[in-house]
């Protein structure tokens, strides 16, 4: 279905970026994975991938708080697959903490890696996809792009930044065949999810099976977590010719949180 197509996926050596990443190899595209993590396992996942999707997949190491290795990364996929057609900006990190102890070098994390990394890599990809008239840039946003919560500033700024940004890009590619959107998932179980209870805990005064019940899926009117196949599937609609007209959007899939 993808079989000419050329992918990156950021932050994709775990949890939606992964599913995403195999999701697309699936469907025929050639992926470059990327993100942080034992190089050994990473390695590892790259050959199951490639081996069981037989497309092309490869990994870059690229550090998406730095704009110059983002353009090497960018360059990697460039020179290795031919181009590039899809990119999904998936990269994210996440902090908790009330805005006036919220620290300084986090916030500029965030920024820099949910946020302007995404400037950058469609910067980069965008004039490629605009000059063969197809390309498709799908930027995993959350339901707080959306709405917000509290202890999450930076996160939540960045998020809505993502809708912003998706939204003006797909106004200026949408007359050359490239579309631009937003997914904006609910929870997901992954490490990301995973490694901030135990911080909403101490910043809310309850247990941690409490923080999953009553912080996590207390907006969540399906009361069950989004699963990342559901994710990945959404991503390759995106990237059919039958998804050409939906540009510019933000998507929840979200158990109905943001119909509150
Ligand atoms: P995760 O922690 O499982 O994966 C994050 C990925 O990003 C990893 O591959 C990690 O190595 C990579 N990464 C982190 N910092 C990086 C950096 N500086 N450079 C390159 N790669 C880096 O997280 P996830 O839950 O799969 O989240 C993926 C995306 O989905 C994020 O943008 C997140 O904000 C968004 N999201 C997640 C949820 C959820 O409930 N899990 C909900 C809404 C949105």
């Amino acid at each position: 279905m993808l079989q000419d197509k050329n992918a990156i996926v950021t932050g994709s050596t775990s949890g939606i970026g992964l599913g995403i990443a195999a999701h697309l190899a699936k469907a025929g595209a050639n992926v470059v994975l990327n993100g942080f993590g034992p190089p050994d396992e990473i390695e590892l996942e790259r050959k199951r991938l490639a081996e069981t999707s037989g497309a092309t997949v490869l990994f870059h190491g690229a550090d998406m708080s730095d704009p110059s290795a983002i353009g090497e990364l960018v360059k990697f996929a460039k020179r290795e697959l031919g181009s590039v057609d899809i990119v999904v900006n998936n990269a994210g990190i996440q902090h908790v903490a009330p805005v006036e102890e919220f620290p300084i070098d986090k916030w500029e994390a965030i920024m820099a890696i949910n946020l302007t990394s995404v400037f950058h890599t469609i910067r980069l990809s965008i004039e490629g996809m605009k000059s063969r008239g197809w390309g498709r840039v799908i930027n995993l946003a959350s339901a707080h792009g959306l709405v917000a919560s509290p202890y999450k500033s930076a996160y939540v700024a960045a998020k809505h930044g993502i809708v912003g940004l998706t939204k003006t890009v797909a106004l200026e590619a949408a007359e050359h065949g490239v579309t631009c959107n937003a997914i904006c998932p609910g929870y997901v179980l992954t490490p990301l999810v995973e490694k901030q209870i135990p911080d909403t805990a101490k910043s809310r005064g309850i247990t941690e099976d409490e923080v999953k019940r009553d912080v996590l899926l207390a907006a969540q009117a399906t009361k069950q977590f989004v699963t990342i196949d559901q994710l990945g599937a959404l991503a390759i609609y995106l990237c059919q010719d039958e998804a050409s007209q939906i540009t510019g959007t933000a998507i929840p899939v979200d158990g109905g949180w943001t119909a509150h």
